[in-house]
């Protein structure tokens, strides 16, 4: 049988994306979602100076900045996987992720003052959402939102609901390592953390399903032998050392994932596979010393390759988390 493709691989919300869809006559809402996911990204980067979110971010501690029904939804998911994290999931972050600039610029190490003042800054308890004017706004002059934990996994989810409504019946939304699947099961590698891109060190079985990854290999610098990743413990103000190097989540709604992945890196293996058990998703962790954990709900779909660099095993996987 033939299967005709229709794919889109674009740039946006800072990552490389592809949305491919295995059915003739679908390319209309193929190029609905790419525009979605652009739109999304226009509202919600920091890295834009007209979007939503730094609006917001610069009137913070002024006033309630208008805005969109997407980014009223995203910003309500995030307080509530803040709150169900204990924190360890800050949507607030940015004056944290400002002074790291982890994965933006060749970092250099702020000092513990530089720290202590952008952390007593971040709380998504500031951050102040009127569903009936749809206005947000931020308590604190200096407080700042960064939403690159859980954008891409709300993107990926919009994207799957316009190609859903649009009939599609098969296909794979790839949005840098979050992928999300509408119809047959496929095979999809989990990255290695110490080797290169593309390389896996397992792969899954998904059907229907989302899987989302977060490690501690793509955005980092190295000072000293010490590596600083991009995901920040609000509790320390600098990157987590929770002793993980990568955390994958599968379950149905990726900006759940993407924003549960983010908190358990934060958490650590105990909190965090309490965490993943408590919302319901699978969990694949691997530990700074390369030892994977695998939940119960997911070890009889996941294949680990022990003798790790295994390139035959990435032939018949699709795409990598
Ligand atoms: P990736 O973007 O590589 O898929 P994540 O989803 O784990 O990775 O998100 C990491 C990003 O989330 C960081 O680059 C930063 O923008 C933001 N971030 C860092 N620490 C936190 C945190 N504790 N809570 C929420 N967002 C965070
Ligand atoms: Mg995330």
């Amino acid at each position: 049988m033939m299967i005709y493709t229709e794919s889109k691989t674009f740039r946006a919300m800072g990552t490389v994306n592809t949305i491919a869809v295995y059915q003739n006559h679908k390319d209309e809402c193929l190029e609905a979602a790419v525009r979605k996911v652009r739109e999304l990204h226009n509202k919600l980067s920091v890295y834009e100076m007209e979007s939503e979110i730094s609006r917001i971010n610069s009137h913070a501690g002024e006033s309630p900045v208008k805005i969109s029904s997407d980014t009223m939804e995203l910003l309500l998911m995030a307080k509530k996987y803040s709150a169900v994290s204990e924190g360890a999931f800050q949507a607030t972050c940015r004056p944290l992720t400002a002074l790291w600039h982890i994965g933006v610029k060749s970092g250099e190490v702020p000092s513990k003052g530089q720290i202590e003042r952008a952390k007593a800054l971040v709380s998504d308890d500031d951050l102040i959402l009127d569903e009936k004017s749809g206005e947000a706004m931020l308590l604190r002059n200096g407080q700042g939102i960064d939403l690159g934990g859980i954008a891409k996994g709300f993107a990926a989810d919009k994207a799957k609901q316009i190609l859903e409504d649009g009939g599609v019946t098969e296909a794979l939304i790839n949005f840098g390592g979050t992928v999300s699947l509408i119809g047959s099961p496929r095979k999809i590698g989990i990255q290695h953390p110490r080797y290169d891109t593309g390389v896996s060190m397992g792969r899954l079985l998904v059907e229907k399903e989302a899987v989302v990854t977060s490690g501690d290999y793509e955005r980092f610098f190295i000072r000293n032998g010490i590596r600083y990743a991009h995901i920040l413990d609000p509790r320390t103000g600098a990157p987590a050392e929770s002793g993980l190097c990568s955390v994958t989540v599968t379950g149905r709604s990726a900006a759940e994932l993407d924003a549960v992945s983010t908190a358990i890196f934060v958490l650590g293996p105990q909190k965090g596979a309490a965490l993943a058990e408590r919302i319901g998703c699978g969990l694949i962790l691997v530990t700074k010393e390369l030892d994977v954990f695998v939940s119960e709900n997911t070890a009889p779909r996941f294949v680990y390759y022990p003798h790790l660099k295994q390139e035959d095993g990435s032939a018949e996987q699709e795409a990598v988390s």
